[in-house]
């Protein structure tokens, strides 16, 4: 179990972001939480979902400087590994399919192309480690990023947490 390096602070970031999918309720990626008061917190912190308490985010963790706090530098980096039991990563021509990938989101409009020398950095140390990175805009849609033969390419994808319906099935299937 990762352990946190930082506190959150008043950064809401993951509150907007990623999808939230639980037994309850359901938030698509890019809206904000109806339990959030952005850069304040959570209105029902003691009670929120389990989702959200195991969650934390790379700088959580201790990537990056402090000033890049997702609220701070408006992108915010989490991992995800494929669930067997639901749709593969994509992957592009000539290159391995991979189960993990590193999400860059953006927490806010245009962050991706105004830090774009930080985040190709990341981008290339990353995917240089042999996993797949997606830029995730609020709008539009996600690149993917791979080495293919050495050489690292992209490709404009629809990542699968991008589609809600998926999302919604799982919602039914767990209630079920
Ligand atoms: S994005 Fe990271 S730092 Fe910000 S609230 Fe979420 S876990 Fe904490
Ligand atoms: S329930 Fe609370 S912690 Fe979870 S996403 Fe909503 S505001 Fe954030």
């Amino acid at each position: 179990m990762p352990v946190a390096k930082r506190v959150c602070g008043s950064c809401t970031a993951c509150c907007k972001v990623p999808e939230l999918i639980t037994r309850e309720y359901y938030k698509p990626p890019g809206v904000w939480c109806k339990h959030c008061n952005p850069g304040r917190g959570c209105s029902i912190y003691a009670d929120r979902y389990t989702e959200c308490q195991a969650f934390m985010c790379q700088w959580l963790l201790g990537f990056g400087s402090e000033e890049e706090r997702p609220d701070r530098c408006h992108y915010m980096l989490d991992f995800t590994t494929t669930d067997p039991t639901g749709p593969e990563m994509p992957v592009l021509e000539g290159a391995e399919r991979l189960e993990t990938s590193l999400n860059i989101w953006e927490v806010s409009e245009g962050a991706l192309e105004n830090k774009g020398r930080r985040v190709m950095e990341i981008t290339e140390e990353i995917a240089g480690q042999g996993i797949s990175v997606l830029h995730i805009p609020l709008r539009g849609r996600a690149q993917l990023f791979q080495f293919v033969q050495g050489v690292l390419k992209s490709e404009n994808v629809q990542p699968h947490y991008f589609g809600d319906i998926y999302a919604k099935e799982k919602i039914v299937s767990r209630k079920g």
